[in-house]
């Protein structure tokens, strides 16, 4: 399987960066080896000392597709699910600034927590409201109204440069309040009041 990611999907989270809102969506991958599953613990690496926890609805695909129009995008997922996109800051600056890519600060090994999903089949995806915590203090808080790129214009975009296969996971950008973890810190993800993630950093 396969995991797709977005960056600057939320305007406020691209200021914070310094970035400019794209004109495309900005897209990169993590390989299934970061994906971090059942509630298990998020070991922080040793190369990094400034991980950021990056909070993000998460698609998952369910039908085989390519070059999808927008309009057809939904049928190709019925559940979404909450995830965090782990991001080593401080060597992402330093690749961002050669221009390399950044696989090493983005797809390590258990960058890509991800918690329980629902079915969407037949709701409104336009005004899903998602946090996280830390140590239970709210940190992020986003709402799909404010995407800049839509569920649909996303799977539509990723399918003609990649066919998507069932069970691939497409991370669809973190609003604002991004910030660094600490061994100890306790995250936790909800949607709406729902709780559905939730793990310790080591
Ligand atoms: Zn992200």
């Amino acid at each position: 399987m396969k995991i797709f990611c977005i960056g600057r999907n939320y305007s406020e989270h691209a200021k914070e960066l310094g970035n400019a809102v794209p004109e495309n969506p900005v897209v990169f991958s993590k390989p299934d080896t970061a994906l971090l599953k059942n509630g298990e613990p998020f070991y922080l690496p040793s190369f990094s000392n400034d991980v950021h926890h990056e909070v993000e609805l998460v698609i998952k695909i369910s039908k085989v597709g390519k070059n999808i129009q927008e309009k057809f995008a939904r049928n190709y997922f019925n559940e979404i699910g909450l995830g965090v996109d782990f991001t080593a800051r401080d060597l992402q600056t330093q690749l961002k600034s050669k221009g390399l890519p950044w696989e090493l600060a983005k797809g390590f090994d258990g960058s890509a927590p991800i918690g329980e999903f629902w079915n969407v089949e037949g709701s409104g995806l336009n005004q899903i409201e998602f946090s996280l915590t830390k140590n239970g203090t709210l940190v992020q808080a986003g709402n799909t109204k404010d995407m800049i790129f839509s569920f649909e214009k996303i799977v539509s975009f990723i399918s003609h440069y990649f066919t998507l296969k069932v069970g691939d996971l497409i991370y669809t950008g973190t609003p604002a309040g991004v910030g660094p973890v600490v061994i100890g810190d306790v995250l936790e993800g909800f949607v709406g009041d729902k709780s559905l993630l939730r793990f310790e950093v080591k």
